[in-house]
């Protein structure tokens, strides 16, 4: 076959093949009059239009690929990583593994260039889950802020509409005392570890937040629900597991994401096996990055650099989200929230301030994200430092301090070229945009605290630690620049490591020098009230930390300690406004309700003490110690019915458990119902043998005059009872 030949054979395969039907046939006749050479020339023009118009046709049709199905019967498994930086996953290009996460972002939507509004945990997680910026849900630190009721969260929509919804919490942080809870019908921040009594609360490797999320999936999936899972672990300390301790034995931070991703596997791995996949939107997002050094700081919060701003962020669900699309325009995690109301038809609400991303996964252009503020509070707040803003775009950063930034985030993307003096153009049309948003996002509610009583008022200044609520922006003025406090900062990070090692006398040591470098730094006080705390020097821990809350007075922490210690040098009254600080601040504070619980029962309040522990059973309803302190209250206050009920409601969870039989024995002895109370106590003792229920036993049988099995549980209680107790002379007597 000649080469014109095939080529016209090829023409006529592409014309039946085509979709340009209406493209119109020469006519036979003409072409026969035409000469070769023209005819040639027409055939490259007729072939041209043809590959032309098929390849139109094949971008328009790849292109409604490209188009999300809307859909109101979706599953959404929201997965958040914590301090996972967006340049350090492997589907951006780097050297980690990380192909759970790779294969979500090829099968779906990944933004490639997503910042947060904020480098800390909790304020980032409040922008996620409302939509909104920190300007306006006013969330400025970790610790000392709470969601206040009045916000609607993502969970409470979704749950209007029908929604099962459960959360599975990595961290404290998180934990329900700070609001996050709102709207979920079950959030596992697991409180009925003892950990959680502990100061600093429990966190949670990803192993565990897996399981426990996976069983509520096997349980629930019939239903149309929101998961949302946190993974806490590539956040400081970097102690990945084996075999990637090893793996990645001199970068241990990428250990812990090569770990962490292996659980995001497993979870979409659940979604296939209950064929689900396909109905679920998966999202997942980073809530700030970690600087690692790169800018000086060890983590994140101090500063607005691209290392901590910028998240991973992927949305997937296979037939709903298309596969394979990366976006490189800028977008934010307020833009999170709606973008999968949208997907899910749900209407967005008025005061959410991102917007939806659907149209940019479609390939569309948005003008709405193409400038981002972020902030953070936690230099003025934690150190006494200026505050940072910023506005960032896809090309340029400005951030807002006493030595105020500009980089090039195209021609420099490390932001090593500080550029404020030689674009003074771009900084001042920046700075009148960042007003601009500033203004636009700024909500008019007054700070989230709590006013206190006058008579509050009056106890904590005579305990003179108090000084108002500090108003986050207003008093950025004239304090120093976190950029030229780096040494400071290496100092505070150096005694940080080494009070976590145990090295008491050498954070100490850090510390003292740091008082005088650093007298107005909140941080190295409460630091230093940690150490005498941890030596059990309460009267130093006081001194310290009293001077941390006179210098941030929403220092949640410290105001804490400082009832802990008090409490510690017998000075009740004192701990108790201590604690009623820390509650006024964090109305969910559970050990400081446990402690005014305490305090109140100590002086025979035990009305006050029962309105405590009711507070803490809100807060914490499966922590088994709150419950058993609950009932013993009520029978303080002589309300045997309802103690009786809230043991049998332990009982009913823990059927193994010896000390609720005492109680409930004891309760039915004290109501003289003496056959139940019996019941009770043998099936005490059948657990262990306790010489005071052999004691109480001996006397319930006493009291019915079955006088042999009385005798004989009062031998009994004889053989293990020490010499020094009074009941003995009781039960020698009878
Ligand atoms: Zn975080």
């Amino acid at each position: 076959m000649s080469k014109r030949k095939k080529r016209r054979k090829k023409r006529r395969a592409l014309k039946i093949t085509s979709p340009a039907r209406d493209f119109p046939e020469e006519k036979e006749e003409e072409k026969k009059t035409r000469p070769r050479k023209k005819k040639i020339f027409l055939f490259s023009i007729s072939f041209f239009l043809i590959i032309l118009i098929f390849s139109v046709s094949f971008i328009i049709k790849n292109k409604s690929n490209k188009k999300i199905r809307r859909d109101d019967s979706l599953n959404l498994l929201l997965i958040t990583i914590d301090t996972i930086r967006g340049d350090r996953v492997g589907y951006a290009g780097y050297d980690v593994d990380t192909p759970s996460l790779d294969s979500l972002a090829q099968g779906g939507a990944s933004f490639m260039n997503a910042v947060c509004q904020v480098p800390l945990t909790l304020p980032s997680h409040a922008s996620i889950l409302t939509g909104t910026s920190p300007l306006y849900h006013q969330i400025r630190n970790n610790e000392d802020f709470v969601l206040e009721e009045d916000f609607t969260t993502l969970a409470e929509l979704l749950k209007n509409k029908g929604y099962l919804t459960a959360a599975f919490i990595s961290a404290f942080v998180l934990s329900s005392q700070f609001g996050m809870n709102q709207g979920f019908d079950f959030y596992d921040d697991k409180y009925e570890t003892p950990e959680v009594l502990k100061p600093y609360g429990p966190q949670r490797r990803a192993e565990q937040v897996y399981s426990s999320a996976a069983s509520w999936i096997e349980e629930n999936h019939e239903n149309n629900f929101f998961v949302w899972v946190h993974f806490f672990d590539p956040h400081f300390p970097y102690t990945p597991p084996s075999p990637f301790d090893v793996k990645y034995k001199s970068r241990p931070y990428d250990g812990e994401i090569a770990y962490t991703d292996i659980y995001v596997g497993k979870l979409i791995q659940i979604l296939k096996e209950k064929n689900i996949s396909g109905k679920t939107l998966v999202v997942i997002a980073g809530d700030h990055g970690e600087d690692l050094w790169q800018h000086s700081e060890p983590t994140h919060g101090m500063f607005l650099y691209e290392t901590t701003l910028k998240i991973p962020l992927l949305f997937n669900c296979p037939e709903i989200i298309p596969g394979g699309v990366r976006i490189k325009e800028q977008v934010r995690s307020i833009d999170i929230f709606p973008t999968i109301l949208d997907v899910f038809q749900i209407d967005i609400p008025p005061f959410c301030q991102g917007i939806s991303l659907v149209p940019a996964i479609e390939g569309k252009k948005i003008k709405e994200t193409r400038k981002s503020y972020a902030e953070t509070y936690y230099p003025l707040l934690a150190h006494g430092w200026s505050a940072q803003e910023s506005i960032r775009t896809d090309k340029w950063k400005y951030i807002l301090s006493p030595r105020s930034e500009l980089y090039d985030l195209e021609e420099d993307p490390e932001e090593t070229k500080n550029l404020i003096a030689a674009k003074p153009e771009i900084v001042t049309e920046l700075r009148r945009e960042l007003e601009g948003l500033k203004k636009k996002f700024s909500s008019s509610r007054s700070l989230p605290i709590k006013e206190l009583t006058p008579e509050e008022k009056e106890k904590l200044r005579a305990l003179g630690y108090v000084g108002g609520a500090l108003p986050p922006g207003s008093d950025s003025k004239g304090r120093p620049d976190p950029k030229d406090k780096i040494d400071t900062l290496k100092k505070l990070y150096a005694a940080r490591t080494a009070i976590r090692q145990g090295e008491l006398e050498k954070g100490e040591r850090i510390l003292r020098e740091l008082k005088r470098e650093d007298p107005e730094n909140p941080r190295v006080y409460q630091s230093l009230g940690k150490i005498y705390q941890q030596k059990e020097d309460w009267a130093k821990a006081i001194d310290e930390l009293r001077k941390a809350v006179s210098l941030n007075p929403r220092d949640v922490v410290s105001y804490f300690q400082l009832s802990q210690s008090y409490s510690n040098l017998g000075m009740m009254e004192e701990a108790a406004s201590a604690a009623q600080a820390t509650l006024n601040l964090r109305p969910n504070h559970l050990l400081s309700l446990l402690f005014l619980a305490y305090y109140h029962k100590s002086t025979n309040n035990i009305t006050e003490c029962i309105l405590y522990l009711e507070r803490a059973l809100q807060v914490a309803p499966s922590v088994t110690k709150v419950r058993l302190d609950y009932g013993d209250a009520l029978v303080l206050a002589g309300k045997y019915e309802r103690a009786i009920g809230e043991y049998q409601h332990l009982l009913a969870e823990m059927p193994e458990d010896p000390q609720i039989y005492n109680k409930l024995g004891s309760v039915y002895f004290y109501v003289d119902d003496y056959l139940k109370a019996i019941e009770y106590f043998e099936r005490e003792v059948s657990f262990k043998g306790n010489p005071n229920s052999y004691f109480l036993l001996g006397a319930a049988y006493g009291k019915l005059g079955k006088y042999s099995e009385a005798v004989d549980n009062l031998e009994k209680y004889l053989a293990y009872a020490p010499a020094q107790d009074p009941k003995r002379q009781k039960a020698e007597a009878t």
